[in-house]
């Protein structure tokens, strides 16, 4: 878990890092260790939680995702719970903790700890009107996987993952009237629809700088 400065609030004009400044936080704070110090830059932006592009900086899903964990789970963004989560790992790398002491009295609580968090999570009434329907309007709940997306209406079965988890671009679906998103693939950055499960309008980021070429 990254710890972000609790001072930090992402109204206020925050702070912002380069690579390599996370990285010397990280090793000041006993937050990683040399192996991942490397990659955690790369699997923040794998998972869209930061962009790299113009600068580092959080995407709208690290953004909630610092909210929910703020207001439900703040003990989970303190840096020595990281720390000390690094510490148990290296006890289990020496031998000296086994996994199955470290499951019971680590993770299984926290685990636990999740599960009331997504139970506590209310579903929220969206300002949406239902693109099946026409009728009735959006609502967002949360599940163990994430947030989705689900109309009002106990008759109608629209159903898509939550937006939030990427970054909507501001337009919405010729095909279906669902917002499209920015989404990622091994091949790069694309816009599609957020119902990508029932509709597949996809088309490509139009880039202002530089245009690749398909390889493969
Ligand atoms: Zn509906
Ligand atoms: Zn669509």
């Amino acid at each position: 878990v990254i710890k972000v400065n609790p001072e930090q609030k992402f109204t206020e004009p925050p702070r912002r890092y380069s690579e390599g400044g996370i990285v010397k936080i990280m090793e000041e704070k006993g937050i990683g260790r040399p192996s991942t110090y490397a990659t955690t830059v790369d699997t923040l932006v794998n998972r869209n939680y930061i962009t790299r592009r113009p600068s580092i900086k959080p995407t709208l899903r690290g953004k909630t995702a610092v909210d929910i964990l703020e207001n439900s789970f703040p003990v989970l963004i303190q840096e020595e719970y990281t720390a000390n989560l690094e510490l148990k790992l290296d006890d289990i790398s020496r031998g000296n903790l086994t996994k199955a002491t470290f499951l019971t009295s680590f993770y299984e609580p926290f685990m636990g700890k999740l599960d009331n968090l997504v139970k506590s999570l209310k579903p929220e009434k969206l300002d949406e009107l239902c693109p099946k329907c026409h009728n009735k309007t959006l609502v967002r709940k949360y599940g163990r996987y994430g947030p989705y997306i689900v109309c009002e209406s106990k008759g109608c079965d629209y159903k898509r993952s939550d937006a939030i988890i990427y970054d909507q671009i501001g337009e919405t679906c010729p095909e279906c009237g669902s917002p499209l998103v920015e989404r990622k693939s091994k091949y790069g950055k694309f816009i599609s629809c957020s119902d990508y499960k029932n509709c597949d309008y996809k088309k490509p980021i139009e880039t202002k700088t530089r245009k690749k070429s398909k390889a493969t």
